[in-house]
């Protein structure tokens, strides 16, 4: 069984920088991530917010930069998922599908996902009309009608990218005002493209092959309208990918990993850093933090004495 001193779970900005930070201090390390390295910025046309880039940066331009600040040290890297932690005193077994190793400290960088509606005709129209991706998919909807579902700053953000590719966006939100921030939802609400719905929620999505139409009520006035849409894009939150972590973890209700300041976890060596983290500014420049805090954590716990 392969052993190391610290173990990297994720390929996304919290992982990329985990490794790079216990590399540069010269701990031995293996590294998997279950697709290709980049996490959820690979899902993202642009990133505005990052410092650095006053013009801006793709989402998978700076992920290739992060990767390859990777590429002048040697260790090992896995494509594998991680099915399960059992933890030990400087002594985890992690296991991935393929295999199992071991390491003294573990860094849980795996994020989250999208979260689904929960409404007929979602998992059935999904790949034929539903998408939580407007980068994926935006581009099969060019010149067509599609709704957006979400008052966060995924939703104002993908709402706005795909204004560009279609004639028409409806942007559905169950609330009375938006959640995300001022600057996205100026850019929204000018919009000519972007008609906002407020105060309703879909409750149905229907259609033949494709997507065709969706249901929705407004809340206030238990009116019901159907909608002829082509696409429907959900933009509705996100779920920890923590469902392999030992159940010893404190987590958060919503199945978030609860650390301290320094990214520890309630158990000796489990570290977690980024989205999969219980915070409240899930961004690429607060991962990258976590990441280096918790590289920096984890080598301070390697050097104690057992
Ligand atoms: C549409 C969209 C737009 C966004 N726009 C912005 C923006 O403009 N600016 C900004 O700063 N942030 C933005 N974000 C948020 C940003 O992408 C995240 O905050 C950031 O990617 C979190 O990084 P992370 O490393 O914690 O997790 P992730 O990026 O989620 O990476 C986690 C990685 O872990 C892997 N993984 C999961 N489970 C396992 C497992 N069991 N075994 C192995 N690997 C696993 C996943 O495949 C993934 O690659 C956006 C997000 C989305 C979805």
């Amino acid at each position: 069984m392969k052993e190391y001193e610290a173990f990297v779970i994720g390929g996304g900005p919290a992982g990329i920088t985990a490794c790079m930070y216990l590399l540069r201090a010269g701990v031995k390390i293996g590294w998997t991530e279950k697709f290709a390295p980049g996490g959820q910025v690979l899902n993202t046309e642009i990133i505005e917010n990052y410092p650095g880039f006053p013009e801006g940066i793709k989402g998978y331009e700076l992920m290739e930069k992060m990767e390859k600040h990777l590429s002048s040290f040697e260790f090992d890297r896995f494509t594998d998922e991680v099915i399960k932690i059992e933890h030990a005193y400087k002594d985890n077994k992690i296991k991935l599908s393929g295999e199992e190793v071991k390491a003294k400290a573990v860094i849980i960088c795996t994020g989250a996902n999208h979260k689904k509606l929960g409404v007929p005709g979602e998992e059935e129209f999904t790949g034929r009309g539903v998408s939580y991706c407007a980068l994926c998919d935006g581009m099969f909807f060019k010149d067509q009608v599609v709704a957006c579902i979400g008052g966060g700053n995924t939703a104002l953000e993908e709402s706005l990218y795909l204004s560009k590719l279609a004639k028409k966006v409806y942007l559905i939100h169950r609330r009375d005002q938006f959640r995300g921030y001022k600057i996205y939802q100026e850019r929204v609400l000018k919009n000519p493209k972007i008609e906002v719905i407020y105060d309703s929620v879909v409750e149905e999505i229907r259609g033949k092959d494709n997507v065709e139409e969706i249901l929705i009520l407004n809340k206030k006035t238990q009116n019901k309208t159907e909608l002829k849409v082509d696409g429907v894009f959900v933009f509705i939150g996100i779920a920890p990918n923590s469902n392999f972590i030992p159940k010893d973890v404190d987590v958060d209700p919503r199945g978030f990993i609860k650390t301290d300041n320094e990214m520890q976890t309630n158990l000796p060596g489990i570290f977690a850093a980024g989205d999969v983290r219980a915070k409240t500014c899930r961004q690429v420049v607060t991962a990258v933090g976590d990441g280096a805090q918790a590289a920096h954590s984890a080598y301070l716990f390697l050097q104690e004495k057992d």
